[in-house]
């Protein structure tokens, strides 16, 4: 057991032998707080002769646990890991013994995303709503504060009224709002199902309406740990609240620069505040890294200070000097792929397996060039939470309307016919597949010459056809890339995707424009759609091409939370995608600039950084991200030393971006005589500041007298 201890230093074996009471570790990135977590773990079993199964330990993501399952197994030796699982994981163990409270079967069915949706397409349809009325996503997003903050006792409704009544109240709900709620309501008690608001809402009701089976779940757990506690949301602290009242034995760690999920309802101040809420508390400070090397560190301690809401803190690394932090400003998108992978190809060459090597990103579309140029080189990868890129559902579509106008084959017939809703739902499809096996036809011509039949009339199939032959026509003359565009609008493809406010989608839309634009322009040879299907069909297929498990690991940065690679790539570091374009406010801002860190800290040799310059497909120039240039100059080895004319350029626009943030307007004031341009009025000087009503007086050009202009306008400096 001591042999244990001596892989720790002094704070975590304090850590570690502090069993007792609440407990909490408030550490900096890579200074092993869940190496402490795992050897508590260990320490609870081997020293104490506590049972795994009385530990919970409570990771954030499904993969951490499976980490965690595999480092415990390791030091106790023990297959019983008892419950090492994320919180909705735990819920589901608490359900699954004691669902019988809430007269559900053991076999109840945990709903995802895509099950919602399918259930919702079933009430828009029954009702006769559609995607106007309220998109897909804002339905999730209305069930999810109904059930989590004003209407936090639904589930009584789903427990006590039987199927029949919660039907009754679907069918006389007279808001879209109530019919969908309650219409999901019944279809979920319908189906036994349960999602992700209610695995914790029902476990804890479960405890609060069973006195027996509470105290059962409290004696039972006599040690509770908790990692990643910055990212804590208010129901998840209620029932670590709950489960730990018995025996008090709470142990939790957290990063406070590492939060990363406030935008859904988590918040730091369950760490900080901790000691406050719970007696007694002993706290355990840790800023000793033992992740990185000291150019790694250094260039997160850089980057973090920047955040003006933080309490101050340094990383020190514990680790041999190593290589510097490698930047690289590509001119674009393409060049930055071949940076990377020649990058990839010489640590390959040096020995480093290319299991040891990570892509990490803020969206998934950045991933496109990446994976063409690693498939050009043959590097084998996997993508983590996510679809490859020619795999996602909207990139599928779009090529599949394509294949439309040249082939109409039944696959894409299939895919797209009703992408957006025309109508053709499962009956008409099942009259159009027996009209085709009968007349041995394709699907796309039993619709061409079923327009008039009763069964299509009133549906929206005139259309589709109209648009699929209109293109048929003429496609030979057009560019693929405009043909492409023209089609996703004419079929209001597009138009649904911004109703359900899938901007991720539209992005994955554009970059696929855009990689069609790369490929007519730099293709050399003639273009036309047939050879661009062509092209695209090897991609398609490539994605199940690879096999064996040394694979450079792509992810976003929020799946690479409390991971760690020896070689990190961070891509696509451009202002609009990280920070992400979203953001408009200076809490937004820190929260992305913590994520920049977060996506920092995971390198343990080398961190390389990149970014594409060019343009946008909407012809918007690309700068490189604000973290970039956060970081200390002399920290960063830039492969060519960055033009000095564009990095000014650059800076200019971040510190215009920046004073427009929300929130940041007191701090980020323009100084008298600045030369301002204001987009309606022109250019001017701003003569003075007045406090009290927060406006600038600027004397513009064009202008006799003087005008008044709030901090909030948006200023550009010249
Ligand atoms: P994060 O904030 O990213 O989740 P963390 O604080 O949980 O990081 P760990 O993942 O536990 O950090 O540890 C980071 C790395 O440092 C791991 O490879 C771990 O094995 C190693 N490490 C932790 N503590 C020590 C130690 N005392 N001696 C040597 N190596 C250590
Ligand atoms: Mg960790």
């Amino acid at each position: 057991m001591l042999e244990l201890l001596e892989n720790l230093n002094e704070a975590q074996k304090e850590a570690v032998i502090t069993t007792e009471g609440y407990v909490r570790v408030v550490a900096g990135a890579g200074s092993g707080k869940t190496r402490a977590i795992s050897y508590r773990f260990a320490y609870l079993v081997n020293a104490l002769g506590i049972l795994p199964g009385h530990i919970l330990c409570v990771t954030f993501t499904n993969k951490s646990a499976a980490e965690m399952r595999q480092r415990i197994h390791l030091l106790t030796g023990d297959n019983d890991t008892g419950y090492i699982n994320t919180f909705h994981g735990f819920c589901v163990s608490v359900l699954q013994e004691d669902s019988h409270a809430i007269q559900y079967p053991k076999s109840f069915l945990v709903l995802d995303n895509s099950d919602i949706d399918d259930i919702l397409s079933i009430i828009y349809e029954e009702r006769g709503l559609t995607l106007r009325d309220k998109t897909f996503s804002a339905a999730r997003d209305m069930f999810e504060t109904r059930k989590c903050v004003t209407e936090p006792k639904y589930y009584r409704d789903m427990l006590n009224m039987s199927i029949d009544a919660l039907k009754e109240k679907y069918d006389s709900a007279d808001n879209v709002d109530d019919i969908l709620f309650y219409g999901y309501l019944y279809q979920e008690k319908k189906c036994f199902g349960l999602d992700y608001n209610d695995l914790i809402n029902f476990t804890l009701h479960i405890f609060r309406e069973h006195e027996d089976i509470k105290i059962k779940w409290q004696k039972r757990l006599e040690y509770i740990m908790i990692d990643e506690f910055q990212d804590i949301d208010a129901l998840q602290y209620e029932l670590m609240e709950v489960l730990s009242s018995y025996h008090k034995n709470l142990f939790i760690v957290g990063d406070p620069d590492q939060t990363i999920y406030t935008w859904r309802g988590a918040s730091v101040g369950f760490l900080l505040n901790f000691d406050e809420h719970f007696r007694n508390v002993k706290t355990i400070y840790m800023n000793d890294n033992y992740r990185s090397t000291p150019q790694v560190i250094a260039a997160c301690n850089s980057l973090i200070d920047k955040n003006v809401h933080r309490l101050k803190k340094e990383l020190v690394s514990m680790n041999e000097g190593g290589d510097s932090v490698l930047c690289h400003l590509a001119p674009d998108t393409a060049d930055e792929a071949d940076w990377i992978t020649g990058q990839m190809l010489v640590l390959k060459g040096m020995g480093v397996p290319y299991r040891d090597m990570a892509v990490l990103y803020r969206a998934h579309y950045v991933t496109r060039t990446i994976e063409t140029g690693l498939i050009k080189e043959k590097i084998p990868y996997t993508i983590y939470s996510g679809v490859q890129f020619y795999g996602r559902m909207e990139i599928k579509d779009a090529l599949c309307y394509l294949r439309m106008i040249l082939y109409k084959d039944d696959v894409s017939f299939r895919r797209i016919v009703n992408v957006p809703k025309r109508n053709l739902g499962k009956r008409r499809m099942a009259f159009l597949e027996e009209y085709a096996r009968n007349n041995n036809c394709s699907l796309y011509m039993a619709l061409y010459e079923n327009l008039e039949h009763e069964t299509i009339k009133g549906t929206r199939a005139k259309e589709f056809i109209d648009i699929i032959e209109r293109f048929s026509e003429n496609y030979e003359d057009v560019p693929v890339s405009e043909l492409l565009t023209k089609v996703l609008q004419d079929s209001r493809y597009e138009e649904m995707l911004r109703t359900e406010g899938a901007q991720d989608r539209l992005d994955n839309l554009a970059e696929l424009k855009q990689s069609i634009f790369e490929y007519e322009t730099t293709c050399g040879e003639e273009t036309n759609l047939e050879s661009y299907l062509r092209h695209i069909a090897l991609f398609t297929n490539a994605d199940s091409d690879v096999q064996g498990e040394d694979k450079v690991r792509l992810m976003t940065v929020h799946a690479a939370k409390g991971l760690e690679f020896p070689y990190v790539f961070l891509c696509g570091m451009n202002e609009g995608i990280f920070p992400s374009r979203k953001v408009h406010t200076l809490e937004g801002m820190e929260e992305e600039r913590r994520l920049a860190f977060v996506a920092m800290t995971r390198a343990q040799k080398r961190l390389f950084i990149s970014e594409a310059g060019g343009k946008t497909f909407e012809g918007i120039p690309r700068y490189p991200s604000r973290f970039i240039m956060d970081i200390d100059r002399e920290l960063l080895e830039f492969t060519q030393e960055p033009d000095e004319n564009m990095m000014a350029a650059v800076r200019k626009f971040i510190d215009n971006d920046s004073r427009h943030l929300k929130g940041a307007s007191k701090l980020n004031l323009l100084e008298l005589g600045t030369r301002v341009s204001h987009a309606i009025l022109g250019e001017g000087t701003i003569l003075s500041l007045n406090m009290d009503d927060e406006t600038y007086s600027i004397k513009f050009d064009e202008m006799e007298t003087p005008r008044e202009i709030s901090f909030k306008m948006r200023l550009t400096v010249v």
